[in-house]
């Protein structure tokens, strides 16, 4: 199968020196990219900047900004069987970004940002899409029902709900826990273990899941080779 991953954080400029991002690593996204290729798949990675190298086997696309991301992953989607939104996208951008270093003024400063637009949202609206739709819920509170109201209103197929309040876990740690939300109800919790062992769990489970909603489907997938 052809796997699309989103990995990393994006980086909204502010003027030519700043910009505002996040602190995702990238490390789950790329483990994921990894596991995928490991199980044989095709895979293209769509990454914001990270310190990662990218896997040798993946077609790599290097992107900054949320609207760099946005038109990376509609250009690649419908040509893949498995999509997988794992990169932080900033929700907000600025309104205006200046041309010239801004100038420290008074004692208080404001910026007036602006909604991005939402990657995982748009391809959840395709009503022919023909792949599966997997979307990341990092929450720090009510983690699996805000994950679950998220997997309704983004359509997407499945919801990794990704607790990361604690250091131990999620953004920038090796190590996650998770649990996975499908559309049918049901739900899967992987205890704490390495990312690269989690993602492999990953792979496995969405490979199985695309499997059913192409035979659903009466869709042919395009083994490799
Ligand atoms: O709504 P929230 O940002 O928490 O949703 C997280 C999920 O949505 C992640 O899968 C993330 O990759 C995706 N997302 C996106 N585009 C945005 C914001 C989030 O694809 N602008």
């Amino acid at each position: 199968m052809r796997f699309l991953v989103t990995a990393g954080p994006t980086r909204e400029p502010i003027d030519p020196v700043r910009y505002i991002s996040n602190r995702s690593s990238g490390k789950m996204g790329y483990a994921i990219a990894e596991a995928a290729l490991e199980a044989g798949h095709d895979v293209v990675l769509i990454s914001g900047p990270v310190n990662l190298t990218a896997p040798r086997d993946a077609k790599f696309v290097s992107v900054s900004t949320s609207d760099e991301m946005f038109d990376a992953v509609h250009e690649c989607a419908d040509q893949c069987d498995v999509c997988i939104l794992c990169a932080a996208v900033a929700d907000y951008r600025l309104a205006n970004v200046s041309d010239t270093k801004i100038k420290k003024r008074g004692e208080q400063f404001s910026l007036e940002l602006i909604r991005t637009r939402d990657i995982l949202d748009s391809l959840g609206r395709q009503s022919d899409r023909q792949f599966l739709l997997i979307g990341f819920a990092a929450e720090t509170n009510h983690v699996e029902e805000n994950a679950a109201q998220k997997l309704r209103e983004k359509n997407c197929d499945i919801i990794i709900a990704n607790d990361v309040s604690s250091a131990k876990s999620g953004m920038e740690s090796d190590e996650n826990e998770v649990t996975i939300l499908f559309r049918n109800g049901e739900r899967h919790r992987i205890s704490r273990a390495p990312k690269k062992i989690i993602a492999r769990e990953f792979v496995r489970i969405f490979h199985n899941s695309a499997i059913k909603m192409f035979d659903k489907n009466n869709v042919m997938i395009t083994e490799r080779n």
